[in-house]
């Protein structure tokens, strides 16, 4: 098929997730969001990115907009990304929950196997090279999903350590990352995050 054909149908298959997302009344947080006048944030990027990364759930910012990583922590994956001579058009940004829990809380474990069908299906339809997990809740479950034989290691021991895995579309590199929000926590992560995105790029360059 044309590449750029291929393209259009990555696009319209995305654009029905956010219709499916819209109406996903069976979400525990479909009512919060209804309420409060939220959207729901399905993610955005370029449907052909070789990354794909995925943080954990919108936070208010993100819930009024409709997109995500655009508060506080979106400057900092922002100023990350133009570090290493990239910006959002040539990634996929999403996250694994895609409502806003109350109050910033952590997503549930019932929250996040919800909308797992969907991340799964994301992943599918954009066939990433990498994917770039931002903190623990996401890392946590790409390494269970490929059943990974770290799956029950740390953050701490596993951030900017690429593992091979076989995707249904092809080979696939985990590479966990902090989240961005972690350094507001955490100064000393800052040059750790930063070197980590050196390295994810530089995987991206290679054949
Ligand atoms: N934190 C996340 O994990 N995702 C966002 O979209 C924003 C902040």
């Amino acid at each position: 098929m044309h590449g750029e054909d291929y393209s259009l149908d990555k696009s319209r298959e995305l654009e029905n997730i956010e219709k499916v997302l819209k109406q996903l009344t069976s979400s525990p947080l479909y009512a919060y969001r209804v309420e409060n006048g939220f959207h729901s944030v399905p993610g955005e990027g370029n449907p052909d990115a070789k990354i794909l990364f995925i943080g954990e759930a919108p936070g208010k910012n993100e819930a009024e907009s409709g997109r995500p990583f655009v508060g506080r922590a979106g400057k900092d994956l922002d100023s990350l990304l133009q570090a290493n001579g990239l910006n959002r058009d040539d990634v996929f940004i999403t996250n694994i929950v895609k409502d806003r829990p109350p109050a910033n809380r952590a997503p549930t474990r019932a929250e996040i196997m919800l909308y797992a069908p969907i991340l799964i299906r994301q992943i599918k339809i954009i066939q990433p090279k990498i994917i770039a997990t931002l903190g623990r809740f996401s890392m946590e479950f790409i390494l269970s999903h490929f059943d990974l034989p770290e799956k029950r290691e740390k953050i701490g021991a596993l951030h900017g350590r690429p593992m091979k895995v076989v995707a249904s579309f092809g080979p696939l590199i985990v590479f966990p990352l902090y989240h961005p929000a972690a350094i507001f926590y955490n100064r000393k992560l800052e040059p750790e995050l930063a070197e980590d995105f050196r390295k994810l790029v530089a995987l991206v360059s290679m054949p």
